[in-house]
């Protein structure tokens, strides 16, 4: 067993992690480190959040085979741990419930949070509805524009969306102001976090939220491959897309010592790792202090940050956990991109031969796994973490999509021999308009 303890008492994952902050934020950033260090082990604390999972999310999640989609690639066994299933649509309930709870027994009754495509705000809104707090919601002007329909669902389930009109109106403007708020209203106010970033100690408590996923991964895989007949106890790799970094660092973390599985973070490589249109922080960034804390960022010559891209808002993110930067420094992890066009044709593909449409943030993950089965033996195991379902998509995709995807003769009710619904006969090719 590999031995990782991270990280040290300052919050600092090696050179990385940290807290880089203003004067004004050190009283509530001390206020939250002692809270945590207070009931990250108290059983009442611990006995509340797994009765919060396991009856408000519907955990624990299922991991299931993807019996199909294994065959078609002809490798390695598919296994998908269903994060998608979890109320609201994704992981990210797990983290806002946890530091909910804290923002309770912290006696603040206000909640902050800025979210860009509005997953998190989402969450962030259904939790404050649950518990009676009060949600301010800051996203970019854009952004509402872009992700409407997130907004709507924030505003019936009550929180208060504040549109930021600064700068280029999206994710990076809205963190300016949620923590302008934040130094405002210290005394009443709990900002939520919705990813492994910001100071310390946000990275590591997040990652012990979420860490749930891995550890119910740790219960359920040996069943699952047994019934397989796999020699194997545990999966030879363990996959998950990375924007921030919440749910790979979910499932990864309690995998670390398990030297045997490899564990692959997929980020977004937009139009090429070398176009200059990617949000690849890992790949293709240099150490910087973003969001109060030290790690791997797209910046220019100038330590400027540089403008990202992905078809998935969820991953368009120029910075990155710091525990991923340590992972991918130590070689525990390895972390890998995947570009729009990739993305797309991995949800197309897990629609048609799985029964179920995924994140496009997701579908990183997928089509990374998909080609990494190919490479291995069928007495092998791939687990992807699914982190989220693509409901909220489905309009980018059909932007994206030729007209003529969507209008084959079949589709207008003609009998066509292996048109849509065949992939295996009828590869699929996408023409972004
Ligand atoms: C927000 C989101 C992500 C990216 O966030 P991480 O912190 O990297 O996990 C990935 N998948 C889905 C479905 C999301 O909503």
């Amino acid at each position: 067993m590999y031995e990782y303890q991270q990280p040290d008492a300052r919050g600092h994952f090696g050179p990385y992690g940290g807290s880089f902050i203003s004067e004004t934020l050190t009283h509530a950033i001390n206020e939250l480190r002692q809270a945590y260090a207070r009931y990250q082990h108290d059983p009442e604390f611990l006995r509340e959040f797994r009765y919060e999972l396991a009856h408000f999310v519907g955990r624990p999640s299922p991991v299931y085979h993807a019996a199909r989609m294994s065959q078609e690639m002809g490798g390695a066994q598919i296994f998908f741990k269903r994060e998608d299933l979890n109320h609201t649509g994704a992981h990210k309930i797990n983290n806002v419930i946890g530091q909910a709870m804290l923002a309770k027994r912290m006696g603040k009754p206000r909640i902050i949070a800025e979210t860009g495509a509005g997953q998190h705000g989402v969450a962030t809104a259904t939790i404050c509805a649950r518990y009676g707090l009060e949600c301010i919601v800051y996203m970019g002007a854009e952004d509402v524009k872009r992700q409407s329909p997130n907004v709507y669902r924030m505003k019936l389930l009550g929180a208060t969306v504040v549109p930021v009109e600064s700068g280029s109106k999206t994710l990076k403007d809205a963190l300016n102001e949620a923590m302008r708020d934040w130094v405002t209203n210290v005394e009443n106010t709990f900002y939520i976090i919705g990813t492994v970033a910001g100071p310390h100690p946000y990275p590591m408590m997040v990652r012990d939220f979420q860490s749930v996923i891995g550890q119910e991964c740790l219960t359920q895989m040996p069943t699952l491959m047994k019934d397989l007949r796999l020699p194997g106890q545990q999966p030879d790799a363990v996959l998950a897309c990375v924007g921030g970094g919440s749910n790979a660092m979910g499932i990864f973390h309690p995998y670390i010592p398990y030297e045997n599985t490899r564990l692959i973070g997929v980020e977004a490589a937009g139009e090429g790792l070398d176009s200059g249109k990617h949000s690849a922080s890992l790949e293709r960034g240099t150490p910087g202090v973003l969001h109060g804390n030290r790690t791997y960022i797209l910046q220019d010559e100038n330590g400027q940050i540089t403008e990202t891209h992905s078809i998935s808002a969820g991953l368009d993110y120029p910075g990155v956990g710091p525990e991923h930067a340590w992972l991918k420094d130590i070689g525990r992890a390895e972390y890998v991109g995947v570009t729009d066009t990739e993305a797309l044709e991995a949800f197309h593909h897990m629609c048609r031969t799985e029964g179920i449409i995924p994140a496009l943030e997701t579908s990183h993950a997928i089509a990374y796994g998909m080609q990494l089965a190919k490479t291995m033996r069928p007495d092998q195991a791939i687990l992807i973490n699914l982190s989220g379902r693509g409901d909220k998509d489905i309009g980018t995709v059909a932007d994206l999509s030729n007209a003529d995807f969507y209008c084959r003769p079949s589709c207008r009710g003609q009998s066509v021999k292996g048109g849509v619904g065949t992939p295996a006969e009828q590869p699929i090719h996408l023409i972004q308009s």
